[in-house]
């Protein structure tokens, strides 16, 4: 085990050379890098963290993430550039969602800025795994919060541990920009209107990965689940929030308090509006899903993953008839990664540039 003491800066040069991977065909995984970053909240205060690189966390047997359920994450990427700068995407709002998710199940929440110094000191000690421009892989950056402090009663821990740990990889879904197949779920619901849905806990992935392992037995990519409550609206995807274009070329996502707010979704809907495409946010019933002309499954991870089918009951409605995603789709997902590794302009102030250690 080596752990390095939390000087500035984290690492000597900005001379990097990368690590070797094959870095055209990495998946989606977890794969091992040089550092992961770990801060302790006791006593009242956050220290002020510490990068080591072993892999394993020494955690006590009644913490409350292990029985309650008190834990949050995120996932945000780092691009390198054409000109060979760092830059992540949008991370502000990563830890704006991180503070609500904290205060939501009452674990202490990771300052904004802490968070934004967090992420830039993982990627400088971790700048070899930042995959070449070019590549189409991104360094995914995945911070959490959990309660380590022991209760075996029911209240919220007394220590927190803040992670951050981060994985060169591909796309999510294995097809990459390849259109997938999804099935409305109904018979289990990831998130109900009043519980977490709406914020980046594991507790929903748990509810929900019983849908997902039976939907991949069945040869669906992902499922879609409907609101809780009705059982008639579309809510998301498991991983993704969900869109449909409709013939009129109209940009529309669920509106849904069990939907989890994407940054990704957030974008599209800004890029979909520059592209005239009158973005909404409303409900969406099932019925409308074989009005549509083209879909999308979008978040961090999934990028844009164009959708090919969805299956209802007997029913199935299919948007990519050729196999391929649809125009809007496809410019969409277009712009969105140009922005994301700087090739155009960037009028929202979206990316930012992660300083390296001496600049
Ligand atoms: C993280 C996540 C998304 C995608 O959000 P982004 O901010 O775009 O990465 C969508 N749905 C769920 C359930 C999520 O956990």
């Amino acid at each position: 085990m080596s752990v390095f003491a939390s000087q500035r800066p984290d690492v000597a040069t900005s001379e990097v050379v990368k690590a070797t991977l094959d870095w055209a065909s990495l998946p989606f995984g977890y794969q091992k890098t040089d550092y992961n970053l770990r801060y302790t909240w006791r006593d009242g205060a956050w220290d002020d963290g510490v990068l080591t690189s072993d892999e394993i966390i020494p955690l006590h047997i009644a913490a409350t993430c292990l029985h309650y359920g008190q834990e949050c994450f995120e996932g945000l990427k780092a691009f390198e550039t054409r000109r060979g700068d760092v830059v992540v995407f949008r991370m502000d709002e990563n830890a704006q969602r991180m503070v609500r998710s904290c205060r939501k199940i009452l674990m202490e929440p990771v300052p904004e800025p802490m968070f934004i110094d967090a992420v830039e000191r993982i990627i400088n000690a971790n700048r070899r795994f930042v995959p070449p421009y070019g590549s189409g892989a991104s360094l995914y950056i995945r911070p959490l919060v959990i309660g380590t402090g022991p209760q075996i009663g029911v209240r919220p821990a007394s220590e927190y541990m803040f992670i951050v740990l981060v994985t060169p990889v591909g796309p999510y879904f294995k097809t990459g920009f390849t259109p997938v197949d999804l099935v409305v779920e109904e018979d289990v619901d990831r998130a109900a209107p009043l519980g977490v849905g709406d914020v980046k806990v594991g507790g929903n992935y748990a509810a929900g990965i019983r849908a997902s392992v039976a939907a991949k037995k069945r040869g669906f990519s992902e499922v879609l689940y409907l609101d809780a409550k009705e059982k008639r609206f579309i809510d998301e995807s498991g991983p993704a929030n969900f869109f449909g274009v409709t013939k009129d070329g109209q940009y529309v996502t669920p509106a849904s308090p069990s939907v989890l707010p994407s940054i990704t979704n957030k974008s599209l809907l800004t890029l979909a509006k520059e592209m005239g495409m009158r973005p909404v946010q409303r409900s969406i019933g099932v019925e409308e899903l074989f009005d549509f002309v083209e879909a999308g499954c979008c978040g961090t991870a999934a990028v844009i993953t164009p959708v090919a089918s969805i299956t209802h009951r007997e029913r199935k409605v299919v948007y990519a008839k050729d196999g391929r995603a649809g125009p809007l789709t496809t410019q969409l997902y277009q712009q969105l990664r140009a922005i994301q590794v700087g090739d155009v302009p960037d009028p929202h102030g979206w990316v930012r540039l992660v300083p390296t250690p001496h600049e």
